[in-house]
C-alpha cells in the first residue's frame, strides 16, 4: 500500500457485498487480494449488506467461497439490523408478524419475539415485515395490503430497488417493498442503509477514534448513509452506479473509483464534485 492512497487515510473499511465484492456468484476482479492487503496492513474489514436473502453465517460462507476472508462477526445485515429494531420495541414482543421475506428474516422476527402468521390469518396480523424473496407473490400481497388497512404496522429490511447480477439488474426488496405501501397505504419502518442502524453496529466493535470509511455502489443508501452517519464514502463503479449517474445525485461521496482495488493505487484518485462530473460515462 503506497502512502497517499485512499486506503492509508482510513483505519476501517465499512464494505458493501453486492456490486462491491461480487456481483452474483462471481468475485469483482481483484477484490479479495485488495481485502488481503488490508487485513495485512491491521486495517479492520466490516462487512454491511442490505441483502435481506441470507444470515450473517451464509454471507461468511458465500465469501469464503469467493476467496475472501470473512468471519460471521464481521458481517453486519439489514436483516440483523431489524431484528435488533423489532426487540427493541417491548411492544411487539408477542405480537404476530407476516413476514414477506426470507428464511432469514423469518428467523430474525422470531428472534426478536414476535409470532409468525400465515394465510388466512395473515391479514389479522400486527405487524408487516417485508423483505424480498424469489417467491414473491400476489397472496403475500393481498395479505398485506389488508393487514396494514386493518391498522399493522409496517417494517422493512431496505428500500433498494434493484440490486446487480451478471445478466443485469434483479428487482430488489425496495420493489417489493413499494407495492406493499402503495397496496397498504402506509410507510414502512426501514433498518437497512441509508438508515443509521447498521453503521452503528458497524461502528460499535471499533475502537474509538477509528477512521472508518464506508466503501458502496450504490449512491441512495451506501452513500447516502454514510454522510448522514458522519463517515467518509468511497463510490464504486463495479456495482449499479456509473460515472454519469453522480451529477445528478444529491450525495457526493468523498472518493469514486472503478472498483475496490483503486482503494490501493497512488496517487488517490479523488473524485471532485463540479460541473465536469457530468457526462462522465
Ligand atoms: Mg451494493
Amino acid at each position: 500500500m503506497n502512502a497517499g492512497s485512499i486506503a492509508d487515510q482510513y483505519d476501517a473499511f465499512f464494505f458493501d457485498l453486492d456490486g462491491v465484492l461480487y456481483t452474483g456468484e462471481v468475485a469483482v476482479a481483484g477484490a479479495p487480494e485488495t481485502l488481503a492487503v488490508l487485513r495485512s496492513r491491521h486495517k479492520q474489514v466490516r462487512f454491511l449488506t442490505n441483502n435481506p436473502w441470507r444470515t450473517r453465517d451464509e454471507f461468511a460462507r458465500k465469501l469464503a467461497g469467493l476467496g475472501f476472508q470473512a468471519s460471521p462477526d464481521e458481517i453486519v445485515t439489514s436483516v440483523a439490523a431489524l431484528g435488533h429494531l423489532l426487540a427493541a420495541a417491548p411492544d411487539l414482543r408477542g405480537q404476530t408478524a407476516l413476514v414477506i421475506g426470507s428464511d432469514a428474516l423469518r428467523a430474525a422476527v422470531v428472534g426478536a419475539g414476535l409470532r409468525l402468521t400465515e394465510d388466512p390469518e395473515a391479514r389479522d396480523a400486527d405487524v408487516v415485515v417485508v423483505g424480498s424473496h424469489a417467491g414473491f407473490h400476489y397472496g403475500e400481497l393481498r395479505a398485506a395490503c389488508q393487514a396494514l388497512r386493518r391498522g399493522a404496522r409496517c417494517f422493512a429490511t431496505n428500500r433498494d430497488p434493484t440490486f446487480p447480477m451478471p445478466d443485469g439488474p434483479w428487482p430488489g426488496t425496495g420493489a417489493v417493498l413499494a407495492a406493499v405501501e402503495v397496496a397498504g397505504g402506509s410507510r414502512a419502518e426501514v433498518a437497512g442503509k441509508p438508515e443509521p442502524h447498521m453503521f452503528a453496529a458497524a461502528r460499535a466493535t471499533l475502537p474509538r477514534g477509528a477512521r472508518v470509511v464506508v466503501v458502496g455502489d450504490r449512491l441512495d443508501t451506501d452513500i447516502a448513509g454514510g454522510i448522514r452517519a458522519g463517515l467518509a464514502t468511497v463510490l464504486v463503479f463495479s456495482g449499479v452506479t456509473a460515472p454519469g449517474d453522480v451529477a445528478s445525485s444529491p450525495y457526493r461521496p468523498d472518493h469514486a473509483i472503478t472498483s475496490v482495488t483503486d482503494l490501493l493505487t497512488e496517487p488517490a484518485p479523488v473524485w471532485r464534485p463540479g460541473p465536469d462530473a457530468a457526462g462522465g460515462g
